[in-house]
């Protein structure tokens, strides 16, 4: 029988720098991911690609999607709705494949909730202050958003607790690491290699 997939889920609050910390950890050759692309009903940035950055699809769409039961989790997000595909994950776990996720923490507990076996790992800013610099220097988002997304993230800073690991994103080639030695560790679980062993 092939062995699942880890499924790693990487969250917190928006402007923490997943995006930033995901790519860098797939820029790296070492690491062997599949990174699954969340459905999103925002409009492209500048540079955003469909089908790469995003599936951007309209809410009509979206809402069909959830009625449908595609969606692994979705979230409703400063009025815009997010989501995971359900078929991508299942398939890529079953063939043995590992998939990376990279959500926010209403998507990450929901997940959490129907697949506990997976890896979840908070990434905290250095403070809140940083966090609002972070999203000034990004320069995506109206005041009146970040004044939204800042309010959201002291909130979500309280759920770490449900997190298995917490990651402070204070460099972004330190934070890439911490998740390497994480996911190193989670595939040396004797849970996921006793049966590998044979006479
Ligand atoms: P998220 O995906 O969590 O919303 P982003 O990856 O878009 O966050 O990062 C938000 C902003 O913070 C971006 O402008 C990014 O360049 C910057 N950033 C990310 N990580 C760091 C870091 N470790 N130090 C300084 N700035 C960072
Ligand atoms: P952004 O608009 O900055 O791309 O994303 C806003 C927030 O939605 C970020 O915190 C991002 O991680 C999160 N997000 C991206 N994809 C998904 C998803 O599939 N599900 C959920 N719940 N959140 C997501």
């Amino acid at each position: 029988m092939t062995e699942r997939g880890l499924l790693i889920v990487l969250s917190g609050p928006s402007g923490v720098g997943k995006g930033t910390v995901r790519k860098a950890i797939f820029e790296d050759d070492g690491v062997d991911f599949r990174y699954s692309i969340s459905a999103t009903t925002r409009k492209p940035r500048t540079g955003e690609e469909n089908g790469k950055d995003y599936f951007f699809v309209s809410r009509e769409e979206f809402e069909e999607k959830i009625q449908a039961g595609d969606m692994l989790e979705y979230a409703e997000y400063v009025g815009n709705y997010y989501g995971t595909p359900r078929s991508f994950i299942e398939e890529t776990l079953a063939s043995g494949k590992d998939v990376f996720l990279e959500i926010d923490v209403q998507g990450a507990l929901q997940v959490k909730a129907k697949m506990p076996e997976g890896v979840y790992i908070f990434l905290t800013p250095p403070d809140i202050k940083n966090l609002r610099m972070r999203l000034e220097g990004r320069g995506t988002d109206s005041a009146d958003v970040i004044e939204k997304r800042v309010a959201a993230a002291k909130d979500e800073l309280k759920k770490m607790i449900n997190y298995n690991y917490a990651v402070e994103n204070d460099v972004v080639e330190k934070a890439v690491d911490r998740i390497k030695a994480i996911i190193t560790a989670e595939r040396l679980r004797v849970s996921r290699v006793i049966d590998q062993i044979t006479d």
